[in-house]
Parts: structure tokens; sequence; C-alpha cells
């Protein structure tokens, strides 16, 4: 297997195997770059086809790390982990244990948080073998789950969009469409809903759509139906990839805000979008908000004394507002998409080599 000249391998700063045969686990993590800081990003547990399959996913996932808390103006690098497993079936405290294990062998070069296939729980497991984890917080209201912080950073997010693309600050009225109402969509739908907006849901699970009906008077839709509704503005909520061919063309919408990391099926989907006349919100700029949070619930061992604030966090996710203001503004200016937008402010901002010495080279 190459690592080098892997498709998914952009100068990387470390990748790290790992495997302890009592427990059964079998990992990865990597850094992509830590100029800003030590990298940060969720441990994911999931079953993977082979080993290559991980491999791709660590070495894409933790570059989106570095791009998500750059624009987020945070000071952290990217990283990422992966456990290759069925967190159904094969999770247990000694894999965790050992998970920490691995963690610590790297000093704190990376920090990880819970993901898909890890919660709470796994986090004060790996918590016990070393300090650098994330996502876990006695006695504040979300016991350390981010999502909370991830449904507000989107709304704050989407209501931007709402702003840039209809003039639009108050959102009572505006027809939103929810694709998957999980932990941060359901949350995003509550403040939609308090917030006067009119709403379309979709999940694969019928008791998150009734809890969406029946909470907050959300309208259940098909989950192909989604993509064929007459509403103003899309909220991908569940994964990535929905953005392509076959769905733009037949969005109806004016704008694509949602939390679903990945959305764009290729790059290439950004620029179908902005022809389309459709204002895409970049995914890893709206969904920052519960990396946000992860970072300040490090805050004690940054500076000793000092501890989470959440009043500091909201302050900081909103934020996610001007800088998406930003983004599309330059993409107006510039003609270019605000994927591509973002993709460049961010690697102004992490010191990107090849960003730099274009830099150089038109100075
Ligand atoms: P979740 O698993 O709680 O919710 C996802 C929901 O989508 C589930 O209810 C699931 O049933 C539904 N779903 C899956 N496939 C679907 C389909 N084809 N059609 C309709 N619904 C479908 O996950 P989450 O934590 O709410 O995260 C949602 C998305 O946001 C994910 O892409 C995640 O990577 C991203 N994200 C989450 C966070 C966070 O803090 N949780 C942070 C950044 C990004």
């Amino acid at each position: 297997m190459s690592i080098f000249s892997h498709p998914a391998y952009d100068k990387h700063e470390q990748v790290a195997f790992y495997q302890d045969a009592k427990s059964g686990l079998k990992a990865i993590i990597a850094v992509h770059n830590t100029n800003l800081g030590p990298s940060l990003g969720g441990c994911r547990m999931w079953p993977y086809a082979d080993d290559g399959e991980a491999l791709n996913d660590v070495l894409r996932l933790s570059r989106g790390m570095t791009y998500k808390s750059a624009m987020a103006g945070l000071k952290l690098g990217g990283g990422k982990a992966v456990i290759i497993g069925d967190p159904r079936k094969d999770k247990s405290p000694e894999l965790l244990r050992a998970m920490g294990d691995f963690i610590n062998t790297l000093g704190g070069r990376y920090i990880t948080a819970e993901d898909s296939g890890t919660s709470v729980e796994d986090m004060h497991v790996i918590g016990e073998r070393t300090q650098f984890v994330s996502g876990v917080i006695e006695g504040s209201e979300h016991g350390g789950d981010p999502s909370p912080s991830t449904a507000y950073g989107v709304f704050v997010g989407l209501k931007a969009a709402a702003a840039h693309r209809w003039g639009k600050t108050d959102l009572s009225g505006l027809k939103v469409s929810i694709q998957g109402v999980g932990n941060v969509g359901f949350r995003l739908a509550k403040l939609l809903k308090e917030a006067g907006a009119e709403l379309y849901v979709t999940d694969i699970f019928q008791d998150n759509i009734d809890r969406a009906v029946n909470q907050l008077g959300a309208t259940a839709v098909g989950a192909e139906e989604i993509f064929d509704l007459d509403v103003d503005l899309f909220a991908p909520c569940a994964m990535g990839a929905i953005l392509n061919d076959d769905t733009i063309a037949r969005l109806k919408v004016g704008a694509i805000a949602g939390a679903a990391n990945n959305q764009l099926a290729e790059e290439r989907h950004a620029e179908v979008l902005r022809e389309k006349g459709i204002l895409y919100a970049p995914d890893y700029v709206i969904n920052a908000g519960g990396i946000i949070d992860v970072y300040y619930q490090q805050q004690g061992i940054r500076e000793p004394g000092k501890s989470y604030d959440p009043a500091q966090v909201k302050e900081h996710i909103d934020t996610i507002g001007s800088t998406m203001q930003e983004v599309f503004q330059r993409a107006d200016e510039s003609g270019e998409t605000t994927a591509h937008v973002a993709d460049r402010v961010a690697e102004e901002r992490f010191g990107h080599e090849d960003t730099l010495k274009n830099d150089t080279a038109a100075a």
C-alpha cells in the first residue's frame, strides 16, 4: 500500500498505524498539518471493507480538519483517527484503552474527540489512558457532545446565506427542507422553527421523522422527494456526496446550507451549483460549531485555571456568520465558487505550501 503517492495524501505530516493483539485494536491516526496548533479531529470507528479504505478515509478527513479549523479561526491543526471495526460488535473498554495508549504515543500532536461510531462515554474510557482527548466535559449541559454547537453554527451560517441570497434577516416564512433529522438536523430544525421557518423533513428512521413532525410541526417527505421540493433552502444533515449531477439537476432551491460533511460528490459540482444560481454554504465552514466547542473544552489544558465558558463558545460560533458573508462576497467579486474561495482563505490561514508558492510566484 502506497502512502506518499496515495491520491488522498496531501503533504500529511505524519501517518501512524497501531495494532494491539490483545484487544483486537487496529487503528490509524493521520496528522495533516500542525502549522496553527496541535491537530484535533474525531475518532471514527467503522467496519471498513479493507485497510485501504480506512487509510483513504483518515487521509481525507484529517486534511478536511485542517481547513475547517483554519476557517473557524482556531489555533488548531487537522488530524483524524480511524478504528477498523464494527462499533456495535467490536468495541470494548480494552480496545478503547488501547486507543488511548496509541493517541498518547503522539505526545499531543493529535487530540481526539467523538465521531461516527464513538460516543461521549467512549471518550471517557480513552481518557483513562491519555489527556489528549476532548468532547468530554463534566458538569456541562451537553456533557461534551459537540452536536448542539454544530447545529447552532449551521443556524448562524444559514441565516447568513438567507441574508445574502434574499436580503432577508428574518427567517419567518422561509421554506427549508432538511435531509436527516438526527443529532444535528433535529436541533437545527428546532432553531429554525423558533425563527418562524416552514420545515420539510426526511430521514431513514421513521421515529426521527415522527419526532420532527410531532414536536415541531414539520411536514414529512420521502427520502427521494426531498430533492424535488419547491422550497427556498436545502439543509443536508445526513451524509456526504449528496450534491451530484442527478440531485443538483432536480433541486429548485436558491441556497444550500447544512451540516453534512463532504456534501459535494466532486469538486466540480460547486461550479454546477454556481451556474444554476444556487448559493452553496461550504460544508466545513458552516459545520464548524462542533470543533469550536471541542476546542474550548481543552481550555483548561492550554491555560491552567481557565475553564469552559458557554458564552465564549457561543461568541466564537457566531463568527461563522461573518466568515460565511466574507466567502459569499469574495465569490461574487471574483466569479469563483464559494467552495473554492473557502479553500483559498483556509490555505492562506494555515500556510498551505502550494498557496504560498503561488503567492511567491505571483509577487
Ligand atoms: P446522526 O447520525 O445523528 O444524524 C444523521 C441522520 O441522517 C440520522 O437520523 C439518519 O437516520 C439520517 N440519514 C442517514 N441517511 C439518510 C438518507 N439517505 N436520507 C435521509 N436521512 C438519512 O448524525 P449527526 O451527528 O446529526 O451528523 C449529521 C451530519 O453532520 C453528518 O454528515 C456529520 O458528519 C456532520 N457533522 C456532524 C457534527 C456533529 O457535531 N455531530 C459536526 C460536523 C459535521
